[in-house]
């Protein structure tokens, strides 16, 4: 990174985003925070500018990032991104992670972007150069997500949600569920394996959403069902359910999305039951606290015996597959219809054996993805 590159304007604004592709059906009012962090690098005749949004999930940080940590950012100037991460985190104090986790990772995703982008190579190479396995492939494994309950006519529109993911060539989906009694759960789940019907290719996401009973019911209920997983099956911190979902479940477990910290990592390992085997650790880069809080959990679930295989990052965008393709991780999800337009592949991106890889533009390359390009460039 050339030392003479500084940061110049950080812009941010908050923006609606639904889970459904139809925007007319209500979505919780759920909203992401976006950010432009412009930089006195000059490429190809134009300012390097990076782009970050705060993954899927979590809602806009605006306050946090315009009141704390841009501004801490641009007295800084600092563009390498661990360097300028650090800067960020000057002064904040252990545990209290609350969502400054997210605003952070939203401002990191914006200097990785800018940082790749002045380096002008795609993230993926970036992130290979500096962390990664110089050697490994760029495709990742992928699954679609989606198949949240639709208000109304929900089993036909499930159904066609996910033969559009296996027209598209995903090999593998998830759905949610939790949010109905268990028995339409099971109909939404035989629906979804009528499309989906290899063993192992259908993933199902309880939202966090299940209490203790209801959680040890429903891991009875999808025992036999060869699932890919069943994930965040009770509270994110109910350790002492998730272990006893783990005692009756044979089958893999993912859990960890609503988790942010190392401390909190250790804690699950410690106390959720889960098994080095077969488990799945779901942990969003973004909401991590950016890179290298992610970086940070890797490293010490790897001192504790788990594969970089086992981490499968939530968020389901373009950042995720960069990240899981440069640390040779299990693979990552893909949300090819929800929270658009940042979710799913590039524009025309094309799978291979439900594998893909991420674009070659420089950065994260959200500006091949037209739509979110555009609102990109307003901000
Ligand atoms: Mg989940």
């Amino acid at each position: 990174m050339p030392a003479s590159v500084r940061i110049v304007d950080i812009r941010e604004r908050t923006v609606d985003i639904s889970r459904y592709s139809d925007r007319s059906l209500p979505s919780g009012g759920l909203t992401t925070s976006i950010v432009a962090l412009a930089t006195d690098a000059v490429r190809r005749g134009r300012p390097v500018v990076g782009f970050g949004f705060s993954s899927v999930g979590r809602f806009g940080q605006g306050g946090l990032i315009r009141e704390r940590f841009a501004p801490r950012l641009i007295s800084a100037g600092e563009v390498d991104p661990v360097a300028a991460w650090a800067a960020m985190m000057k002064g904040e104090k252990p545990g209290g992670h609350g969502e400054r986790c997210v605003a952070v990772g939203t401002l990191d995703m914006a200097l990785w972007d800018a940082a790749a982008k002045i380096a002008d190579l795609p993230l993926h190479a970036l992130l290979r150069q500096r962390f990664g396995d110089r050697g490994n492939p760029a495709a990742v494994c992928i699954y679609a997500s989606g198949g949240y309950p639709h208000p109304e006519n929900d089993p036909v529109r499930l159904k066609e949600e996910l033969r559009r993911f296996r027209d598209s060539g995903y090999q593998r989906a998830k759905i949610k569920i939790g949010g109905v009694p268990l028995s339409r759960d099971l109909d939404r789940i035989a629906v979804a394996a009528e499309i989906f019907s290899a063993p192992h290719s259908l993933a199902v996401d309880a939202m966090n959403g299940y209490e203790p009973a209801a959680a040890i019911a429903a891991a009875h209920a999808f025992r036999p069902l060869q699932l890919m997983w069943l994930e965040d099956v009770c509270d994110p911190l109910d350790f002492e359910t998730q272990s006893a979902v783990t005692a009756v479940y044979e089958g893999p477990i993912a859990s960890g999305e609503a988790l942010f910290s190392v401390a909190e990592a250790k804690l699950l390992d410690r106390h959720g039951g889960l098994r080095r085997d077969r488990d799945i650790l779901l942990f969003d880069p973004v909401h991590c606290y950016g890179l290298p809080g992610y970086l940070d959990i890797i490293e010490t679930m790897e001192t504790r015996g788990w594969k970089r295989s086992a981490f499968w990052p939530h968020g389901g965008h373009l950042f995720s597959l960069h990240v899981a393709s440069a640390l040779s991780l299990g693979g990552t999800e893909v949300n090819p219809s929800s929270f658009q337009p940042f979710g799913g592949l590039a524009d025309g991106a094309v799978l291979s054996a439900g594998c893909a890889s991420p674009t070659d533009l420089p950065g994260i390359g959200f500006e091949g993805i037209e739509a979110l390009d555009h609102l990109f460039r307003r901000l």
